[in-house]
């Protein structure tokens, strides 16, 4: 049994550890609290190729293998868990086009989302509908060679920069079940009748935007269609989330590794009754129960990511990865917060980002509870072994 990377993996995960020190981590806070858009970041992020995660190699991507892909999320969101979001629903849409695109459309889109020329994320929540895709109301009708979209979609992330945005619609809204009546449309940014209509609020994950986006009479093209046949959208978007749970994952072990480089430096410098507050055993307990969740969540989180280069379907593996680490992030915040007394609460220290970016990871491609419900129903069916 071999729990190390490989040299390539390694070589990788310097350089993001580089680049991570030196463009994220001192400009981080500020950036956070002004609400400043981290163009220089996604500048240095195109320089590195990680635009081209999930785009593969014959289009101009990395084409990283799942690994890799884990650890590129993880070293970011140590930094700054909100400048991975950029590139987190951008490579979820990679992954759905490289996969289940036409010819034309990955020849017309990859090249240039693989460069970050182009940047793109996915549209599937709706005002009413989160976790129940199949109950959202955008309509798409067919008018002779165009599809004619109508809807809100709310919580986009990268709305404001997607170029082209996929939208999960009903082509067949009487379709019985729904879902074989469902679609993905990439719908071009300057097509007239998509708007993005306002930057939702949030607790945390700044850096990025989130927002509702209203499509009025929206004319695409039926080649704009996501693999050309209809009634196929579910499914699409369901497969490639597979990759998006992983990416969650990786995040949250970011988060916790941040909470524990936090933990242990304060714990360090911090005096209280003439000695450092690490000599207090009650600090000892909260950082060594921070260790073992980060690293538990790490090798689970690899374990789920080198399942799948094994080629092994790992919808199971890659749903017990974001649960379990995405409890842990918030755990191992939850505690370097503690730890830190008083200046926990302060926006002036770490660990106070942490501490608001750690909920999403249970909330975001599907909530912890309802994969859990996923991940035991595969396990009773008999569709996923542990061993
Ligand atoms: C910051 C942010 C960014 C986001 N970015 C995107 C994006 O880029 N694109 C996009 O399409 N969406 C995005 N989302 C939406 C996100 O995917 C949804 O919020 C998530 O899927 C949950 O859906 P919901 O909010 O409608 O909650 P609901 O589905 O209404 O769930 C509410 C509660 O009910 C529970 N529940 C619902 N159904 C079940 C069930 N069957 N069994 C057990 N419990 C259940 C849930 O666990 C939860 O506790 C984003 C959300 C946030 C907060």
């Amino acid at each position: 049994m071999d729990f190390t990377l490989n040299d390539e993996q390694r070589l990788f995960r310097d350089t993001l550890r580089d680049f991570v020190d030196r463009e994220i981590v001192p400009v981080a806070r500020d950036w956070e609290a002004s609400g400043r858009y981290p163009t220089e970041i996604v500048e240095g992020m195109k320089q590195l190729g990680l635009f081209g995660l999930a785009v593969p190699e014959e289009h101009g991507g990395l084409g990283a293998d799942t690994v890799s892909f884990a650890l590129a999320f993880e070293e970011i969101s140590r930094g700054w868990m909100g400048i991975a979001g950029i590139l987190g629903s951008h490579s979820v849409s990679c992954f759905m086009l490289a996969r289940h695109g036409t010819e034309e459309q990955k020849a017309k889109y990859l090249p240039e989302l693989a460069t970050g020329q182009r940047r793109t994320g996915i549209a599937l929540t709706e005002p009413g509908a989160g976790t129940d895709l199949q109950g959202i109301l955008t309509t798409a009708r067919r008018d002779g060679d165009d599809y004619v979209i109508n809807g809100t979609k709310m919580w986009i992330t990268n709305a404001r920069h997607a170029d082209p945005l996929p939208v999960l619609v009903k082509t067949d809204p009487g379709a019985s079940p729904a879902h074989r009546g469902m679609s993905i449309l990439l719908v071009d940014a300057d097509t007239p009748g998509l708007e993005v209509t306002r930057d939702i609020g949030k607790l945390g994950y700044k850096g990025t935007e989130s927002c509702e986006v209203v499509l009025t009479d929206v004319r695409v093209p039926s080649s704009q269609l996501l693999g050309g046949v209809e009634g196929r959208g579910m499914q699409q978007a369901l497969s490639s989330l597979e990759t998006g749970r992983i990416n969650i994952a990786a995040r949250s072990v970011g988060i916790a590794q941040r909470a524990y480089e936090e933990a242990l430096g304060y714990a360090r410098d911090r005096t209280a009754f003439g000695q450092p507050i690490g000599d207090f055993q009650a600090v000892q307990l909260r950082i060594a129960e921070i260790a073992v969740r980060l690293q538990s969540a790490r090798l689970m989180t690899y374990w789920a990511a080198s399942r799948m280069d094994d080629g092994v379907r790992m919808d199971t593996e890659s749903g017990m990865a974001k649960i379990f680490a995405s409890e842990q992030a918030l755990a191992c915040a939850t505690d370097a917060m503690r730890i830190h007394g008083g200046y926990g609460y302060s926006t002036e220290f770490e660990v106070e980002r942490l501490y608001r970016d750690a909920p999403l990871m249970s909330i975001g491609e599907g909530t912890n509870d309802v994969l859990r419900g996923v991940v035991a129903k595969a396990l009773l069916a008999g569709k996923a072994t542990l061993r």
